[in-house]
């Protein structure tokens, strides 16, 4: 029951209507019995400052933060922990004695699902990650820490991919990082030589998106994670599937980052099981 003993929590993002956490968080709040609300709210990109003081003023306890404010709200918080530094992305706020701390649960998040639910460990594995965005710099950092062996790279940005390598370069030494063009012969060559393959672009949200890879490329010691959950199965992971391959969407890599999220918040293991629940009914809606 909400009253005025309810502490409260939310998602920063713009747009933010088709977002699963409200759900998520909200069945994680109950399951624990927690006198807890999760809301979304829709913060433009020039009010991301006024909506991370608001936090203090109005006493929210924490927030997450969705596409476009990951990286312009770091100017706005008083510490980073050395994870968020690291990549240089927040997608976590706690609020603690009127301080702002943030957060990254991404890549710790999608390194929980590959263990989880791929039952892949990354230490010694050579992975290749389309895109060098926001999650693409989380994913890559978190394998990297956790071992892998060789991560590569590619960006419609190059500059963007060197940028990532060279931070990857310099903070883990065992993993040998390369960028690769978007060249389909190298990015093909690339993928025969790799463990893992995950997508970290946009490209497979739409119906119309074209497959980014080459599909004889896809062979059959890959996995392939497309960190996308809506639609549940992109052209990637079809054409994965259709080749017998194991391939997952990104509901495990939402799921993890939230229940890190839930407990660095709460200070208690989240209720995982809950969280997968409700997250399923999200997904039949
Ligand atoms: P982002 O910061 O915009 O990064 C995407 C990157 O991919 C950009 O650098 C983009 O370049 C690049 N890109 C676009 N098209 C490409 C192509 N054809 N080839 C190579 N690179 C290309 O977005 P993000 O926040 O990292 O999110 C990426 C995807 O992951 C989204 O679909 C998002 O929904 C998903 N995601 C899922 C979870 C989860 O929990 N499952 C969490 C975070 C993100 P440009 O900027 O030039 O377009």
């Amino acid at each position: 029951m909400i009253n005025a003993d309810t502490k409260v929590y939310g998602l920063f993002g713009y747009p933010v209507k088709h977002t699963f956490s409200p759900v998520m968080h909200n069945a994680a709040f109950r399951a624990a019995g927690l006198n807890s609300v999760y809301l979304a709210f829709e913060v433009k990109p020039n009010e991301i400052g006024s909506a991370l003081k608001g936090i203090v003023g109005l006493g929210i306890e924490g927030i997450n933060l969705t596409i476009p404010h990951k990286e312009r709200a770091l100017v706005y918080l008083d510490r980073l922990s050395p994870e968020a530094r690291l990549i240089g992305a927040v997608n976590t706020v706690v609020q603690r004695n009127k301080k702002l701390i943030g957060h990254n649960t991404d890549g710790a998040g999608f390194v929980a699902s590959l263990k989880k639910d791929v039952l892949l460990h990354p230490k010694g594995k050579s992975i290749f990650i389309l895109g060098a965005g926001g999650a693409a710099k989380a994913i890559a950092v978190e394998l990297a820490r956790e071992g892998a062996s060789r991560i590569i790279i590619t960006d419609l940005i190059h500059r963007r991919a060197q940028n990532l390598a060279l931070k990857i370069r310099r903070t883990f030494s065992n993993c040998a990082v390369r960028v690769s063009s978007l060249r389909k012969k190298e990015t093909a060559k690339n993928i025969l030589n790799s463990d893992l393959l995950v997508n970290a672009t946009p490209v497979g949200m739409k119906k119309s998106d074209p497959l980014l890879v080459d599909a004889d490329s896809l062979h059959s010691g890959l996995i392939v994670y497309d960190l996308i959950y809506n639609p549940v199965e992109t052209k990637l992971l079809k054409c994965a599937r259709a080749k017998r391959l194991k391939a997952f969407n990104g509901l495990g890599m939402l799921l993890y980052q939230a229940a890190i999220s839930f407990k660095l918040w709460t200070g208690r293991k989240a209720p995982v099981e809950a969280m997968r629940r409700a997250l399923k009914g999200c997904n039949q809606c």
